[in-house]
């Protein structure tokens, strides 16, 4: 960039929410920088993140499924041999060839990609250490700040990303560990020790709450996720916090008791993952050269506009509030260039979904019933087994359930749930019946292909506005 130019964005940070603005500027006519200190654009989600998890949770499945449930279906195999090399390998191209097209539209939008690391000269000075060496400078009329998030570490558990790993590490694994402990089981650390526990290893999640399955997720559908991936061979010890370990050998020692206090037990592994959450990320941004604080959980404070109190530097992402997913990521990136350009946007908080990329999958979007119990609204609630599903049941794949949750008088949608097979597409459909503001009645008379999957949401919404008929 040459120094004299003034950008009319500057974009710090290039995962889903820098890139997606950047784009969106570039197709508005702004002239846009975006600076990305990693060498490859798309953030965590593309590089170490959904995209890669994802590759290991489908092909994991693949060879759990051909390992151990082709017979029923009357396919004979032979020997069935893993090589982890090669679902690495695939693995990495399906990253390269996303973040790679993500170049490839900066390029169609006239978006200038800066490699580099950004920090705060002045209010609309960034200063650029640049990856291939040397120094820049860049200014913006407006700069967002999208600098994500990163593992929050284990106090006393040093990461080396072989013996005790973030989920950087548990994409990457050269081989797969006898034992794994997780420690959070969260989404995380059951998505990916799903996946070591379908390569082969023994996995046990050590979850300080009495339920896995992080914020949000309600508490019947943790219940039963908990019990259907228990059946899968990984085992759970909730309640009990990790007091610390020790990693002096070859394997590594971790010392845990029961939440409430009680007997210390030690549990021993070749592999730790910590999956306790993330944290925003700000180091090094120079934040304190323009006065910007964080809060108390390091979230960059910003307005409904998502403006700092800098009013021409904005915030989106896993580094300001909200939940911590790449399509929340995106919907601000968007409403945040709308608010620049025409002076409106939004972001319907109420109607983020969340996924679980597990086997079955875990989805839900609105409010959970401990929540609503919580804050004493009156709902009724309706639910219908895959089991009794015409299509589940030929894919021999019938685990789970959709549960609504509506207003008790007014009928009005307030919530979905869904553990079972396809339950992340199939959450879409709830995500719009919510922005809609849609009744359980008004899904319920919606027709739906049969014989489909989503025959079951359909039920679902009959039995919570009426009866379902096939249950
Ligand atoms: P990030 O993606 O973290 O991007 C920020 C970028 O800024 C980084 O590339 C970083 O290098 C760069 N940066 C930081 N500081 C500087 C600087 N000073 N100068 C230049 N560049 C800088 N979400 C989902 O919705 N679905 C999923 O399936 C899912 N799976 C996940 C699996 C894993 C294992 C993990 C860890 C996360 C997953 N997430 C998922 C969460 C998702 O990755 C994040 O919500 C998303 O990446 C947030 O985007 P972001 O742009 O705010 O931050
Ligand atoms: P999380 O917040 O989902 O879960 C962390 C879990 O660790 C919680 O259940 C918590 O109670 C537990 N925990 C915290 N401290 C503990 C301790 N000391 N001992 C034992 N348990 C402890 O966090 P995560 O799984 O690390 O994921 C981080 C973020 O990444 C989340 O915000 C998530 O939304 C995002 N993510 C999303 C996806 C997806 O959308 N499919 C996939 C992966 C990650």
């Amino acid at each position: 960039a040459s120094e004299a130019e003034e950008k009319d964005l500057v974009i710090i940070g290039g995962g889903v929410a820098g890139y997606v603005a950047a784009i969106k500027a570039g197709q508005a006519g702004l002239k846009v920088a975006c600076i990305e200190k990693r060498g490859s654009l798309g953030g965590t989600c593309l590089n170490v993140g959904c995209i890669p998890s994802k590759s290991l949770l489908n092909n994991s499945h693949l060879y759990h499924t051909i390992l151990h449930d082709t017979k029923a279906r009357g396919i004979e195999v032979g020997d069935v041999t893993l090589n982890l090399g090669a679902m690495m390998k695939a693995k990495e191209t399906s990253v390269s060839g996303l973040t790679k097209g993500i170049e490839f539209l900066f390029k169609k939008n006239n978006v200038e990609y800066i490699k580099g690391t950004g920090a705060f000269k002045d209010e609309h000075t960034v200063a650029v250490n640049l990856v291939e060496g040397g120094e820049t400078e860049v200014r913006g009329k407006n700069i967002f700040i999208a600098t994500g998030s990163e593992a929050t570490p284990f106090p006393g558990l040093t990461i080396d990303e072989e013996k005790v790993i973030t989920s950087t590490g548990a994409i990457a694994l050269k081989e797969v560990p006898k034992k794994m402990i997780v420690i959070g089981g969260g989404i995380i650390g059951l998505e990916m020790g799903s996946v070591w526990s379908r390569l082969g290893a023994e996995v046990t999640v050590v979850e300080y709450l009495g339920q896995i399955g992080g914020p949000g997720m309600d508490n019947e559908i943790a219940k039963l996720t908990q019990k259907l991936l228990t059946k899968q061979g990984m085992k759970f010890k909730l309640n009990t916090k990790v007091m610390g370990g020790d990693v002096s050998t070859s394997s590594v020692a971790i010392n845990v008791e029961a939440a409430k206090g009680g007997k210390e037990e030690s549990l021993d592994a070749d592999v730790v993952l910590v999956a306790i959450g993330r944290r925003p990320y700000t180091a090094g941004l120079g934040l304190e050269n323009i006065g910007l604080e964080t809060d108390e959980r390091g979230r960059l404070i910003i307005d409904q506009e998502f403006r700092t109190k800098i009013p021409h530097i904005r915030s989106i992402g896993d580094v300001t509030f909200g939940p911590m997913l790449a399509h929340k990521a995106e919907e601000e990136a968007v409403a945040a260039i709308e608010y620049l350009i025409k002076g409106y946007g939004h972001v319907n908080y109420g109607a983020i979904p969340s996924v679980m990329y597990t086997h079955p999958e875990v989805a839900w979007v609105g409010q959970n019933e401990q929540e609503l119990k919580a804050a004493d609204v009156k709902y009724k609630t309706g639910s219908f087994p895959f089991s009794a599903n015409s299509r589940a049941k030929t894919n021999l794949d019938t685990e789970g359930i959709v549960k609504f949750l509506a207003d008790a008088k007014t009928d009005r949608i307030l919530g979905i749930h869904i553990v079972g097979p396809n339950a992340g597409e199939m959450i879409a459909e709830g995500v719009l019946a919510l922005e809609y503001g849609a009744s359980s009645e008004d899904v319920a008379r919606t027709s739906h292909a049969h014989p489909t999957l989503s025959e079951a949401f359909k039920e679902a919404a009959m039995a919570t506005y009426d009866k379902a008929i096939h249950y």
